[in-house]
This record gives structure tokens, C-alpha cells and sequence, in this order.
């Protein structure tokens, strides 16, 4: 059966909610706008994606140092570096519902002005509209002790420059990277967790010599696109756009948007940018070469993943469904590595206590004590079971039964295939760990 986009959209959104990957935030009390709650097994799936990129871009390597700043920073952060006066989109409203929209997401129609897609009144001309989030620290009202919530994690990276260099001497070129969480007051949140006013980043500030920039930027362009192939995103529906001077951000020389084919358009998912010696300047930070003896400026080349849009762009790659006779089964074809749960344990019949001791004592719990990301599901007959595990994305599902009790041996059913193979028992942490 095809989905339109839309409907494929709707299927997923409806998925995360039923399931339990994802929840309207607030949503007892109407929901609030640009907030999703994460629940059990999104935070699995968010997880793994975070477990990967950290394997990936900081254990497994030796120039890469791990930060995990405050959120909350001094206000001079953020004025030093432009944010305060430059960290805006424009904005445009409609006079007559009064609803607001960036300028730059609303089309120009055949009159050569702008509409409101409500009431097609005319817009506004555009305001630029600062998207920090602005607080107060402490009990004191006065303006010094405004703070902001971070909009991205880079600025956390940059102001621990200089206490990295000098606990860990590292030599150029080195990275320092962060997961984490941002804060943009988006005027228009949309499209499920893609655009949202509170969202998880996974940076890299990797500094190098001035004229290596351009080395390392085709360098870590490599690395983004085998990274987005390993954890499962389908590589088809990725696409560089050079973003051009108008439309790259202040501190930016050179800026590669990753695009992805999401149901709702083709839009950012990452973004590689040459960040030149913009923010370790405005801190005023520099750094002693000992090669060269002399104090110097290292550049930046920025690696920027969403975590919340790598969430959709695997779950819009991974979702299937398969027409058996008219009977319609979903399913997530997600990595074994990436998807929540790893596999599913089940006593064939949960009245049986002799089926349900077995598949605990010897199977479950053994599995999880390895695995951990194992489930027990008894609910239901067989084929719900299998139904249910197939739309989280489970990819093993494995059903004691009463041959169990006497040749040791599990079914062990495959999710993409829906094959199914006799497996002893006391073979099974060998034929999940060959196949993760
Ligand atoms: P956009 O143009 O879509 O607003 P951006 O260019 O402002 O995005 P960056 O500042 O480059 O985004 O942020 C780096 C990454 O953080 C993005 O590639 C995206 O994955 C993620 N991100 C940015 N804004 C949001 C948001 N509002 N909700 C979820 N993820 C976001």
C-alpha cells in the first residue's frame, strides 16, 4: 500500500504516541507547543543514537575531548559572541489573527507579497525576533542578572577552551564535544520533534591551524555522511546544499546543510560549518603553538547533529509496511544496534508456569543481564506479540514452547523476514551478538 507523505507522517506521530516513543508535552493540560515528552522507548532509541555518536566521534578516537557544560552561562557569553543582537529570525504577523510566522517559511504568492495561511490577510513587514530564552538568575531583579538558556551547546565548548588546553595539553588539531540540551524560542515549532523550542544537540568545535580548514572540513563532511550510514538513515534521501552567504549564520564562512527527505519536505537534519576564529576572538581565547612557539588563534570547523531530528529521519527511514493478502503489517526496520529493544522473550502460553519459569530463569534473564534492551512480552497470542514487537521495531523475537522443555531450543523469529529457526537455548547470546 503507498502513504502519501502526509499519511506516512500521521502513521509515525500515531505510532510514537500508541507505542510509547513519544508524547505531546503537557498534553493532560492542551498540550504546549514545541514541547514533546520522550517516553520509554524513545528514550531508548535517543539513546543509542547519543551511545553511537559518542562511540563514534569521541571514545574511538585520540583528538577528541568530551565537555558537558552548564546550560545556564553569564550573560557576557552570549553578548560576546553576537547572540544577544544577532540570534533572530524574522518575523511576520498577521493584523488580522494575529498568528506569526518566520518570513522566510511563508511563500511569496503571485502578488508579490506575503499571506497569512489562515486568512490570506496580507502580512507584516518582517521584525527580527531574538529566539534566546531569557531568565533570571538568582533572587535579584536587576538586569545583571540576566541569564539565557543556552541556543545551542557550542558556546559551552568555547568558554572551557582554555581549562581543556590547559588540563590535557592537547595539540592541533583537537576537538571538544558535547551532547546536550538547546533552547530556541522558535516562533513557528512544527513537524513533530523536528522543530521544537527545547531539543538535543551533539557537537563538535575542532580546532585547527588557519590554513587547514578547508582539509579538515571535507575531513569531518566524510565522517557525518558515515556516521548517518551506520546508524541506519537512508542514505538516498540525504542531500548536501551549500548554504549561501545570505543565508549562512553570522559567525559562518562556509556552511554544508545535510538534508533529508523528511515526509514533510526536504529540510536541514545537520549541519557542517566553518566557524573560522570567530568565537575563540570574541572570547578573546588563543593558544601557544609549541611547534611554532608562538601564540596563535586555532579556526573551527563545527559538526552539528539534532538529536531529535536524527529521531524522525531513522523512524521515516525505517518505516515498512507489507501487504499480506490485504492484511497490512507495520513494521520498523531499524538497526539491531539502534533499535530500544533488542529482543523479545515470550512463554508460548503465560497459563503454563513451567513455559513462563523456563523462559525466565533460562532465557530472559540471562539475556538481559547481557543485552539489557531485552523485553518479556506475554500478552496477547503469538501473533499480536509479533505485531507489536514489529512496530517498535524489535528485531528478534524468541518463543519458548513446550519442545523447549526437552530439546533446549527457542524459535527465533526475524522481524524483516518473518522467518523463524530453532535456536538452542545456550546458543542464543552468540546469535544475537554475530548479528548486532
Ligand atoms: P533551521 O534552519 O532548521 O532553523 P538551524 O540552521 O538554525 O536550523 P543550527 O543552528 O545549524 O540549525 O543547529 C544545528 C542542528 O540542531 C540542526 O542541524 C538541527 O539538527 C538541530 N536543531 C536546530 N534547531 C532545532 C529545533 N528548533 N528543533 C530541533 N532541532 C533543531
Amino acid at each position: 500500500m503507498e502513504n502519501t507523505q502526509k499519511e506516512l507522517m500521521e502513521k509515525i506521530i500515531s505510532l510514537c504516541k500508541r507505542r510509547g516513543f513519544i508524547f505531546q508535552g503537557s498534553e493532560i493540560y492542551g498540550g504546549l507547543a514545541g514541547a514533546w515528552d520522550y517516553a520509554h522507548l524513545g528514550v531508548a532509541l535517543k539513546n543509542n543514537i547519543k551511545n553511537s555518536w559518542w562511540k563514534n566521534f569521541v571514545e574511538n578516537r585520540r583528538d577528541m575531548y568530551g565537555m558537558d557544560a552548564s546550560i545556564l552561562m553569564r550573560q557576557e557569553v552570549w553578548q560576546a559572541t553576537g547572540h544577544v543582537d544577532h540570534f533572530s529570525d524574522p518575523m511576520v504577523e498577521c493584523p488580522k489573527c494575529k498568528n506569526r510566522y518566520r518570513e522566510d517559511h511563508i511563500q511569496i504568492s503571485d502578488d508579490g507579497f506575503q499571506h497569512c495561511p489562515e486568512d490570506e490577510e496580507l502580512l507584516s513587514t518582517p521584525k527580527q525576533f531574538n529566539m534566546m530564552f531569557a531568565t533570571k538568575i538568582g533572587a535579584v531583579e536587576d538586569s545583571s542578572a540576566t541569564s539565557y538558556l543556552r541556543p545551542e551547546t557550542a558556546q559551552g565548548i568555547f568558554v572551557n577552551f582554555k581549562n581543556t588546553v590547559d588540563a590535557f595539553h592537547p595539540k592541533l588539531p583537537f576537538g571538544m564535544a558535547q551532547i546536550g540540551k538547546a533552547f530556541r524560542n522558535e516562533i513557528t515549532p512544527r513537524d513533530f520533534v523536528f522543530r521544537t523550542r527545547e531539543f538535543e544537540q551533539m557537537e563538535i568545535e575542532y580546532f585547527v591551524r588557519a590554513d587547514e580548514w578547508e582539509k579538515y572540513f571535507e575531513y569531518f563532511r566524510d565522517e557525518m555522511l558515515e556516521w548517518i550510514e551506520e546508524i541506519g538513515i537512508d542514505m538516498g534521501k540525504i542531500h548536501e546544499l551549500e548554504v549561501s552567504e545570505e543565508d549562512r549564520a553570522h559567525y559562518s564562512k562556509r556552511t554544508i546543510d545535510f538534508e533529508f527527505d523528511f515526509p514533510f519536505g526536504r529540510k536541514e537534519l545537520y549541519g557542517l560549518a566553518y566557524r573560522t576564529d570567530f568565537d575563540l576572538n570574541s572570547h578573546g581565547l588563543e593558544y601557544i603553538d609549541e611547534e611554532k612557539g608562538e601564540k596563535m588563534v586555532p579556526h573551527v570547523i563545527e559538526p552539528s547533529f539534532g538529536v531529535d531530528r536524527t529521531v524522525i529521519a531513522l523512524l521515516a527511514s525505517a518505516y515498512t509496511e507489507e501487504d499480506k493478502d490485504g492484511d497490512i503489517r507495520a513494521y520498523l526496520k531499524l538497526k539491531p544496534s539502534i533499535a530500544p529493544i533488542i529482543c523479545a522473550v515470550s512463554p508460548l502460553l503465560k497459563n503454563k508456569p513451567e513455559l513462563v519459569e523456563y523462559a525466565n530463569v533460562k532465557v530472559f534473564a540471562p539475556l538481559k543481564e547481557i543485552f539489557g534492551r531485552v523485553a518479556w512480552d506475554d500478552n496477547g497470542n503469538i501473533g499480536k506479540r509479533y505485531r507489536r514487537q514489529d512496530e517498535i521495531g524489535t528485531p528478534w523475537c524468541i518463543v519458548v514452547d513446550f519442545d523447549t522443555l526437552s530439546d533446549d531450543a527457542v524459535t527465533v523469529r526475524d522481524r524483516d523476514t518473518g522467518e523463524q529457526e530453532r535456536v538452542k537455548v545456550a546458543d542464543l547470546e552468540e546469535y544475537i551478538k554475530e548479528r548486532l
